[in-house]
């Protein structure tokens, strides 16, 4: 590891003050990712500025008919949280099968969305639930968020406070897990609501993305046999020694199909 100083921001304004006369400092929350980074001298920031206990990233509510959750609330948090669970199971159980307990007690929802990582779970609910990123500066559009691998609409420093999820009729998420670490070689989160029904994949590309051949035939016909003719390209899709490209896309659809049958399992 490369030297760095660690101050431990007690608001988020001191937070933001800190990242703004540091140019080089990085924002710090469950160091799941970037603690890591800094081990492998992949990044050699001047501070490391940690926000993941500051109040203002914490907590859980319904807020306006949707619901609003802490950037820094970690995986196990909104895992077990009853508020989620009633608001919008899928999530919950999205959060309790990211990683292992060490890492959903240390991660958190701030941190994933913020590092974008192409098969992370997080990003595929927050897209399939048209969710908003909520930063100390403005509110980030999920679609307009997520830019690619490890990419997003973040500016250098900008700190994420909190997500609002506007709460779905129904929704499901189904991953095949990467037998090591658990992130999803694969990932699909379907949300039903009442514009319509959305599907967000992870895992599977060089970033999450939505799949609007499937929301189309699920929109006519919402059963899992409605994707039967569906394919994705599989030459938009990622390749390495764990599976190839025509296998991440079959998983895909077979997600696809799992999360439609776990969808319609649940009442309306
Ligand atoms: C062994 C292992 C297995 C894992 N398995 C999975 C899995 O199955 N599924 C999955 O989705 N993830 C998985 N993860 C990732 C993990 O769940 C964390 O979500 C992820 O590491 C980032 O969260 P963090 O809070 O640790 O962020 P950190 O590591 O602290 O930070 C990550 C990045 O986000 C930035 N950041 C942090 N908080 C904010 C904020 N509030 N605003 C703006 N920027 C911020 C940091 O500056 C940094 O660039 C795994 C990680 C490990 C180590």
């Amino acid at each position: 590891m490369f030297e760095f100083d660690y101050v431990k921001a007690k608001s988020l304004s001191e937070a933001a003050a800190l990242i703004a006369a540091n140019p080089e400092a990085k924002l710090l929350a469950g160091g799941m990712t970037l603690i890591p980074a800094l081990k492998q001298r992949l990044a050699q920031p001047s501070h490391l500025v940690d926000v993941g206990g500051l109040p203002e990233l914490r907590g859980i509510e319904m807020k306006n008919g949707g619901l609003a959750v802490g950037a820094a609330m970690q995986h196990h948090e909104v895992a077990t949280s009853a508020v989620v669970r009633k608001a919008i199971p899928a999530l919950a159980y999205l959060a309790g099968h990211i990683g292992d307990p060490q890492v959903r007690n240390r991660g958190t929802l701030g941190g994933s969305v913020a590092n974008n990582d192409p098969v992370a779970d997080y990003p595929a609910a927050v897209l399939a639930l048209a969710a908003t990123v909520v930063t100390a500066r403005r509110e980030i559009a999920a679609a307009d968020f997520f830019q690619g691998m490890f990419a997003t609409a973040l500016a250098e420093g900008e700190i994420i406070v909190r997500l609002l999820f506007p709460v779905p009729r129904r929704a499901a998420y189904e991953k095949f897990p990467h037998p090591a670490s658990g992130y999803a070689m694969t990932g699909v989160f379907i949300a039903e609501t009442a514009a319509g029904v959305r599907v967000a994949v992870t895992g599977a590309g060089p970033g999450v993305f939505r799949w609007s051949d499937a929301e189309s035939a699920l929109a006519k016909n919402l059963n899992p046999a409605a994707l039967d003719g569906l394919a994705v390209d599989p030459n938009d899709l990622n390749e390495d020694i764990h599976a190839t490209r025509e296998y991440r896309a079959n998983l895909v659809k077979v997600m696809a199909q799992r999360a439609v049958q776990k969808l319609l399992a649940q009442d309306k």
